[in-house]
């Protein structure tokens, strides 16, 4: 019989050391009683070194008071308990050899910890397994990396980097609804750059594409953190500004008409000069839709070039008598 248990063990020793994963046995002083292959590969330390010693004297960089509660809660619940690297990615500090990166990095580790009975029936001890769970980690990491590059490139115009006509738009409806329930201020800005079929003509389509991308870059700088620029279309611009009268909004536009008049667009040894017609349109009760504030924008734009262009119009909200009868 005797006999029968030294092969049985002999035999459980075998399947411990060549599974690919830690596995440590400790009782409730945390005193180690097994130590497998996979941890000593991983650690550095020997079987010897550590077995009938306390595993926070020799492992270094434990997370010591978590780890102890957790083996603590594990002995009170007697249940098996799980952490897994989404909450904690590592619990030893192991290295992991990538061979797609080709270098060693952090190894992301699931825990499982389960309370094992001794001959006289009581929770006495503990078995921790760790497995490497890198590539798993590495993947998911990589898929949400690229889930926000896809999502920022779906929003984002290519040429300006501003946000493109679909992604600008429903912030304007955002922007909408919030004016219509809270009541406050916004002004809508929309703005495009005179003449501009002169400057491809003239100058060609890719000093055309330069002089957007530079009143792209001055619009940029000239607005706040808070307010949101969309290219609209080819050369037509929109600014939502948040918690904006008019009055204020024409801040904004002055400085920025201001701005791109001055700025001078290299091209080769030739510098183009452009300017730009703008039309602000204060958010109103009366609008019904986020699209009559569009067009109300667009009206006030195409007054700024009827009387001569590089100049703004503050739009004068003219609502319907039907639509008053409303409101009072
Ligand atoms: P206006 O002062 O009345 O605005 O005159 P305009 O010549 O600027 O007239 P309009 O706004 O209608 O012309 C837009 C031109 O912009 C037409 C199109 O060829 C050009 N365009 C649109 N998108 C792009 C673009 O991405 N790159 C370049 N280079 N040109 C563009
Ligand atoms: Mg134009
Ligand atoms: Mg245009």
């Amino acid at each position: 019989m005797n006999q029968m248990n030294l092969a049985d063990f002999h035999l459980t020793l075998q399947v411990m050391d060549n599974i690919d994963a830690g596995v440590v046995i400790l009782d409730r002083n945390y005193t180690v009683m097994a130590w497998n292959t996979f941890m000593q590969a991983y650690s550095g330390i020997n079987a010897d070194r550590i077995i009938g010693r306390n595993l926070f004297d020799v492992v270094e960089d434990l997370p010591i008071e978590w780890l102890k509660n957790k083996i603590k809660s594990t002995f009170k619940l007697r249940m098996r308990s799980f952490t897994g690297w989404e909450d904690r990615p590592q619990i030893f500090n192991f290295q992991n050899f990538s061979p797609i990166s080709g270098g060693s990095s952090l190894m992301y580790q699931n825990m499982t910890l389960t309370p094992l009975k001794s001959l006289s029936g009581e929770y006495s001890h503990i078995c921790m397994t760790i497995t490497d769970v890198s590539d798993i980690a590495k993947n998911k990491t990589h898929l949400r990396e690229s889930n926000e590059q896809l999502t920022h490139l779906s929003m984002t115009d290519r040429l300006t980097q501003l946000y493109n006509r679909g992604h600008w738009e429903s912030c304007l409806l955002e922007e909408f609804e919030r004016c219509r329930q809270l009541q406050q201020p916004a002004t809508l800005v929309m703005f495009d750059i005179d003449h501009f079929k002169k400057v491809n003509d003239t100058h060609g389509h890719i000093a055309g594409d330069g002089v957007i991308r530079t009143v792209a870059s001055l619009l940029r700088r000239t607005k706040r953190q808070s307010d949101i620029a969309g290219r609209y279309g080819g050369e037509e611009f929109g600014v939502i500004l948040p918690n904006t009268t008019a009055e204020m909004g024409l801040y904004f536009t002055e400085r920025l008409r201001k701005r791109v008049e001055k700025a001078a667009v290299a091209v080769d040894v030739r510098s183009i000069n452009v300017t730009i017609s703008l039309g602000v349109s204060e958010w109103h009760s009366g609008f019904r839709t986020y699209e009559a504030w569009l067009e109300n924008a667009d009206n006030a734009l195409y007054e700024s070039k009827q009387n001569g262009r590089n100049q703004t119009t503050v739009s004068n909200v003219i609502i319907p008598e039907s639509e008053l009868a409303i409101l009072s």
